[in-house]
């Protein structure tokens, strides 16, 4: 039996971590946030005091942690899981960080002997919680098929985009796009609103009319219009605002680095920038909705 190390039980890590204990797979978890660590464990996995603890004898290490610095610290630092993973571990990462981070995390795998995918995740906490997340992959061919059967217990699409941090510059791209559809669409709503429309019927007329987006049929920002959304409940769980204005910049960041034009993303990182200087970056990215209307 496969034995898995999974690190970092949030909003997405939780219930993917689920999925594999479902799927029959033996797990031990680990997160600084104990309730996180005890409601997995009473699901079936083992409860790990550390990372290097939860790592031990582990044939896949997966992390799903915030941002770069603390993919970093888990794999680099002192104690962390490359230190402790054993010889033949295969590393999977499914944050969404940096290009140049998930590499220089690789490299440092690498000289160990130790293969590491970046394998960042598309479907959002309905797509975690259902396994129907899209996998997003960087690294060589071979460590993906290694991880193939365990991404499976998680997501229904793998993608291969290319070596060691390409998966990251993918979803970075779509991630900025999602910043801005997100934006647009709440902006849209907004006017139909302001006219006197009523948001549920605005929304199924622009469905099925050229506007049509995953923002407004499957996430929609405004309350009361899509019950499973974290609109109808107080813009809670889910993609949080803070997350979407990091993957902004680092949208802006790849994009210096090409020299690529990116003004819509670029705008789309300024809203969001307003919207946690607002006091609102712990709730989810459709709250977005407020820097249009109040209530
Ligand atoms: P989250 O903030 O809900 O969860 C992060 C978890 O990591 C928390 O439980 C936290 O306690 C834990 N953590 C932080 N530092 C740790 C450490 N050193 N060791 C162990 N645990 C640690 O975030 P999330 O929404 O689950 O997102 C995780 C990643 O997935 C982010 O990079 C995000 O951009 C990406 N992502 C999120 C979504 C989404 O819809 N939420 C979708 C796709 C991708």
């Amino acid at each position: 039996m496969t034995n898995i190390a999974f690190i970092g039980l949030g909003n997405m890590g939780a219930p993917m971590a689920r999925n594999l204990v479902r799927a029959g797979f033996k797990v031990s978890v680990y997160d600084i946030s104990l309730p996180a660590v005890r409601a997995l464990a009473e699901e079936g996995a083992r409860a790990a005091g550390n990372a290097a603890d939860a790592v031990q004898g582990a044939d896949v290490v997966i992390s799903m942690l915030p941002a770069s610095q603390h993919v970093r610290d888990l794999y680099l630092g002192s104690g962390g899981v490359l230190e402790a993973a054993r010889g033949d571990a295969l590393l999977v990462d499914c944050s969404t960080i940096a290009p140049e981070a998930s590499k220089e995390i690789a490299a440092a795998a690498a000289a160990r002997g130790l293969a590491m995918l970046d394998a960042p995740v598309s479907g959002g906490t309905g797509g975690a919680a259902a396994g129907t997340l899209t996998f997003i992959v960087g690294g060589e061919g071979e460590a993906l098929e290694r991880a193939r059967p365990v991404l499976a217990a998680m997501g229904k699409s793998i993608f291969h985009a290319g070596g060691s941090g390409a998966g990251q510059v993918a979803k970075i791209c779509n991630n900025m796009l999602l910043g801005v559809l997100m934006a647009g669409t709440a902006e849209a709503l907004n006017l139909g609103v302001a006219h006197g429309l009523d948001p549920q019927v605005l929304s199924d007329i622009m469905s099925r009319s050229s506007g049509r987006n995953w923002a407004l049929e499957l996430y929609n920002p405004w309350p009361g219009v899509m019950e499973s959304a974290p609109a109808s409940r107080g813009y809670t769980g889910g993609f949080g605002s803070d997350l979407m204005l990091k993957d902004l910049g680092l949208a802006q960041q790849a994009a210096l680095g090409v020299g690529a034009a990116t003004p819509l993303g670029a705008l789309a990182r300024q809203l969001y920038q307003l919207h946690q200087q607002q006091g609102r970056g712990q709730l989810d990215f459709s709250s977005i909705k407020y820097l249009y209307r109040a209530d």
